[in-house]
């Protein structure tokens, strides 16, 4: 069983004792990395933006004193040589920053020769070429230490998670970049303390090789992100609940179960692609019919009743309402799309 890198601590450094108090609980449990925000990307101003340069020195009185590696989110050339000059072991690229190839090539610039490892998290919108094309400007910079984290997309249908996970973005990644560490950071995901250990333990069961957990010694008080944050002994206790051993997939028995369900979903899948084709079909001649009449494409009442009646169905087979519009949206949009 391969190790789990576990790199924690607040969302932001606030004080010196919070910095330090969330700093010895976390080596306590075992962590290996201590991540603190000092300059702080919010999406609206007028929230708490980071005690910026100020809590460069907590973070070295946590490597100095604790031993611990040290972390924190850079943006600009600058906080890259701030970084680099007071022994930071590693930066991470935040993914609003990774989402603007400009602002990572300045920081690949920056970042050459420092010797810090490099932390990419994936960027807001669910685009896996941005992602891979922030690793590659760092590789070709010559940063040999980069690994990513999975911290989910923006959406702008809510559903359970703060951000949308987008799991097969993730498995597009390993499959481009094979050879990179994907840690997966569970606290942005879900955006809630409650849900962080099941996804924790979805990473883990995909073969993430590291975790990045939000913690603070009082979640509560928090200056950002107290929703999501965990004390350090709670981080403990999900460590420790994790299972980290599920039965191996080759397991002779778990392989023929698993593969026989997995025919049963390629066929229902396949029934689902024939009726999308109906559908598109019927919706064509439609289309057709509106255009030799002078009939407008879109007529807003007929969607309202679609939707009305997908939600009522839904129901009666236990799917979720927010799942079902999400679908029926997307085929609308292309039914749309056809008819014009
Ligand atoms: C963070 O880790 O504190 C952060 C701001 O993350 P993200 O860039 O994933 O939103
Ligand atoms: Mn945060």
């Amino acid at each position: 069983m391969k190790k789990l890198l576990l790199i924690s601590g607040p969302c932001s450094a606030e004080t010196q004792e919070q910095v330090f108090r969330t700093a010895e609980g976390l080596k306590n449990i075992g962590a290996d990395c201590f991540r603190a925000g000092l300059w702080k990307p919010r999406t609206r101003p007028g929230h708490f933006e980071g005690v910026g340069d100020e809590g460069i020195a907590w973070m070295k009185r946590v490597k100095e004193e604790l031993g611990m590696r040290i972390c924190t989110e850079v943006a600009f050339r600058e906080h890259v040589e701030l970084c680099r000059e007071a022994g930071f072991d590693m930066v991470w690229i935040g993914a609003r920053t990774t989402a603007n190839p400009f602002l990572v090539q300045e920081l690949a610039d920056a970042l050459k020769g420092s010797g810090m490892s490099v932390l990419v998290k994936n960027p807001v919108n669910p685009d896996v070429n941005l992602w891979v094309g922030a690793v590659e400007r760092l590789r070709n910079a010559g940063v040999e230490d980069i690994s990513v984290v999975h911290r989910g997309f923006s959406s702008y249908e809510k559903y359970k998670y703060r951000n949308a996970p987008g799991w097969q973005i993730v498995s597009e990644f390993r499959t481009k970049c094979p050879d990179i560490p994907v840690l997966c950071d569970p606290s942005h995901l879900s955006g809630s303390a409650e849900l962080v250990p099941e996804v924790c333990q979805r990473a883990v069961d995909l073969g993430y090789d590291g975790l990045m957990i939000e913690s603070h010694c009082n979640p509560s008080e928090a200056l950002s992100d107290a929703g999501q944050q965990l004390t350090p002994e709670a981080v403990g206790l999900l460590l420790h609940n994790l299972i980290r051993e599920r039965r191996a997939i080759d397991d002779v028995d778990s392989g023929k179960v698993i593969s026989n369900l997995r025919n049963e979903i390629d066929a229902v899948d396949a029934d689902i692609l024939k009726d999308l084709g109906r559908r598109m079909e019927i919706s064509r001649r439609i289309g057709d019919y509106k255009k030799s009449n002078n009939i407008p494409v879109i007529q807003s009442g007929r969607w309202g009743e679609v939707i009305r009646a997908a939600s009522a169905e839904a129901k009666n087979y236990g799917l979720h309402e927010d799942f079902v519009k999400s679908i029926f949206s997307i085929i609308h949009d292309a039914s749309i799309e056809e008819q014009n």
